[in-house]
């Protein structure tokens, strides 16, 4: 029976690379037995534009009904003057709310032949490969109190950094679940030496690592975390966070990769249903001129077929193509380093190079 994917291709290069995205999870898909039944729906601006608003209730629906969904980008210059509450970022902040998605995935490896696209030096960032598990309904960004009061010379504001255990026992799950498909290693990234959150979050990540004796844990203090990260990268293999470190450590671990078009990410709801897209936006500069680069499309779907059909070996086919097609020097624009002249490939061409080395794999 074919599997149901809703496709939100959304603006800008979405529509561009979710096609070779789509293209190569129909090949991989079928060397394991999977077939795909696609229905695509919109999001974001061209939403805005057919119906008036950035994300209708029967998108949801179609997506609830469906075992996956992946997403390109939304956004752009276009409606860049709408209210906030009809913005194209609206479709994407109520998508995830509506579907639940607490956990966000977010890989950070650096492929041999990218190492020195990194802004870090290669013997620093070679080999790096780590998941960042960032909690994403919940924190600070939710939390209750929040708001301004008082006029100039006496204004305030709050916002409140809440969790109870049952937020921080799932989102830890995720880690340690993530952590077994990996080097079974998980850092816990905190702050409990100031705040009573990180306290709760410390005892309960403990308690739910006695479920994963074969899982090592460490716990590290925020800010410490931020300098490991850019001297020691390799030394990560899975972290877990909160919603406000997870922001901030996710751009800081993406940008030691150092290419914005390479990266996929999946944010996943409670039983493991996923929405998968690319770390980028929709990059309205090379919009509409077949220059983008698809990878971090296909890579989200390497992550969808691992995570939403266990497809592990399908999935690893797609990260060798990707390897092996880089590894062959091919580029694409966003990827030619300050100064490199090589002829680049566009986003069409990228993709079947990578459908090329999957066949032949
Ligand atoms: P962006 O990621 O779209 O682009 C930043 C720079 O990287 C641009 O120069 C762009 O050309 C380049 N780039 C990005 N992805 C690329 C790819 N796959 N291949 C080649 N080059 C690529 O970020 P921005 O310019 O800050 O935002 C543009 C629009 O995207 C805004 O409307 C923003 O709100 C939206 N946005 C959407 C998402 C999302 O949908 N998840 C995320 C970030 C930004």
């Amino acid at each position: 029976m074919a599997e149901r994917i809703v496709l939100l291709p959304g603006d800008g290069i979405g529509p561009e690379v979710t096609e070779q995205a789509r293209r190569v999870l129909v090949a991989a898909g079928a060397k394991v037995g999977l077939e795909f039944d696609f229905v695509e729906e919109s999001i974001g601006g061209c939403s805005i534009d057919a119906y008036g608003t950035p994300l209708r209730d029967e998108v949801v629906e179609a997506c609830r009904s469906s075992r996956a969904v992946l997403l390109g980008a939304v956004g752009g210059p276009k409606w860049d003057d709408l209210p906030v509450d009809i913005r194209p970022e609206k479709g994407l902040l109520g998508i995830r709310k509506a579907l639940g998605l607490f956990a966000n995935l977010r890989p950070a490896t650096v492929l041999p032949a990218l190492v020195d696209a990194s802004a870090l030096r290669p013997e620093i960032v070679e080999g790096v490969d780590m998941l960042v598990v960032r909690e994403l309904t919940g924190g600070i960004y939710f939390g209750e109190p929040r708001g301004r009061s008082g006029e100039r010379g006496n204004r305030s504001a709050t916002n409140a950094m809440a969790y109870d255990e049952h937020e921080i026992e799932r989102i830890t799950r995720v880690a340690f679940e993530q952590a077994r498909l990996r080097r079974r290693h998980v850092t816990h990234v905190h702050k409990a030496n100031v705040l009573d959150v990180s306290q709760l979050w410390v005892e309960v990540v403990d308690e739910v690592a006695r479920d994963y004796p074969d899982v090592e844990l460490a716990h590290q203090l925020v800010d410490s975390c931020a300098m490991l990260l850019v001297q020691e990268p390799r030394r990560f293999d899975v972290i877990v966070t909160g919603n406000l470190f997870g922001d901030i450590l996710s751009d800081e671990a993406a940008m030691i990769t150092g290419s914005l078009g390479m990266l996929p990410s999946a944010s996943l709801a409670v039983g493991g249903f996923g929405l998968f897209e690319p770390v980028h936006g929709s990059a309205p500069d090379i919009a509409g001129k077949d220059l983008a680069n698809p990878l971090a499309a296909i890579q989200s779907v390497a992550m969808l077929l691992e995570t939403s059909f266990g497809a592990k070996e399908a999935a690893g086919s797609i990260r060798r193509a990707v390897a092996a097609v880089l590894d062959a020097g091919h580029r694409s624009g966003d990827l030619l380093l300050p100064g490199e002249t090589r002829e680049t490939v566009g986003c069409r061409r990228m993709g079947e190079l990578v459908l090329e080395a999957l066949d032949r794999a």
